[in-house]
């Protein structure tokens, strides 16, 4: 870290020891500076010293802590705010669950046994960014067991097969999830453009302005290269040629509907897009870079939270992009 990251940092915590009755904002605001900065120590001890103040941690605070001590690889402190966290009672939530996940993984002292304490599928995700296809496989067994007609568990689980090279075993769970009729929301992207509402799903040609709308998403696409995107083709079937794979991620909804929004919004305006899904992964990263090559923020609602990209980075701070649709697996399935 450079030593102008330090000094705005004692600079902030001197204005923090400063603040007589700190409320949970002002906690949470230092422990995610530090958090960002990549002190996991001093945002620990900060946390700990609000428990004491019995100032009751907000979603914020958690995850910048859960996040930071990921880095800590520690097992011990692992336990304590998985401890916290059931504790503030925040029942199932899918991003807190996810990350406490990658943190236990990140321990490297994730067991099946969890598998049944945690939901996205979040244990299913973290498999997938670590390329833990045995795990994967026990998770799947429970979760099939327990929530069979959840259609994001099979694809999910056919992807880890796929990307792991098992395309049988991926083949498998799809006859599976057809035999038991187990039909998967179609994923779209809508944008409103002067009080209208429009609609793309994946490879979308029927709108109007579809010539316009893809010969401008190429140019983003090689912009976005040029920056250092590349594209993630776990993030497609893997059945098809490697060409194909990234033309197929080209086309997600999410990027067709920025792309429009880009065309037909005024220069420096916030562009606001709705996801029926969660937003997939490529995507995700995709969007973090268009907000910063095209300078526009970008606010994003799917189907668990807001996203806020700007200036190639986004607010949800989730650890590694989890997907839980494919939609052209979905698309081949139905
Ligand atoms: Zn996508
Ligand atoms: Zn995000």
């Amino acid at each position: 870290m450079d030593v102008c990251t330090l000094r705005k940092n004692d600079v902030a915590r001197g204005f923090f020891n400063g603040i007589i009755d700190k409320d949970l904002v002002s906690w949470a605001s230092m422990i995610e500076a530090y958090a960002q900065v990549n002190l996991p120590l001093e945002a620990l001890e900060l946390f700990k010293s609000m428990m004491v103040q019995r100032i009751r941690p907000d979603l914020v605070a958690l995850l910048s802590v859960i996040r930071t001590c990921s880095n800590l690889a520690s097992y011990k402190k692992a336990r304590w705010i998985h401890g916290v966290v059931i504790r503030s009672f925040f029942g199932h939530h899918v991003t807190l669950e996810t990350s406490l996940v990658d943190l236990y993984v990140k321990c490297g002292s994730l067991n099946a046994g969890k598998a049944r304490c945690w939901c996205l599928g979040a244990l299913l995700g973290a498999c997938r960014i670590h390329s833990n296809i045995e795990l994967a496989k026990t998770a799947a067994k429970n979760l099939f067991e327990l929530d069979a007609e959840n259609p994001g568990r099979y694809v999910l689980m056919s992807n880890i097969y796929a990307s792991s090279g098992k395309q049988k075993d991926a083949d498998k769970i799809r006859d599976l999830m057809k035999q038991r009729g187990v039909r998967k929301v179609a994923g779209h992207t809508s944008i409103e453009i002067r009080n209208k509402v429009y609609t793309f799903v994946a490879g979308d040609k029927s709108h109007a302005q579809s010539d316009l709308i893809y010969s401008e998403l190429e140019k983003v696409i090689n912009r976005i290269r040029q920056e250092g995107y590349k594209p993630d083709l776990n993030f497609v079937l893997h059945d098809v040629e490697e060409e194909m794979k990234e033309t197929m991620l080209y086309v997600h909804s999410e990027k067709l509907a920025i792309v429009f929004g880009l065309l037909n919004s005024g220069p420096g305006s916030v562009i606001r897009i709705n996801k029926n899904l969660r937003v997939c992964g490529d995507c995700h990263t995709a969007s973090k870079f268009i907000s910063k090559v095209m300078g526009r923020e970008i606010v994003m609602r799917d189907a668990h939270r807001f996203h806020h990209f700007n200036n190639g980075a986004c607010s949800c701070g989730i650890i590694g992009d989890i997907v839980i649709e494919g939609q052209y697996l979905v698309h081949k399935l139905s």
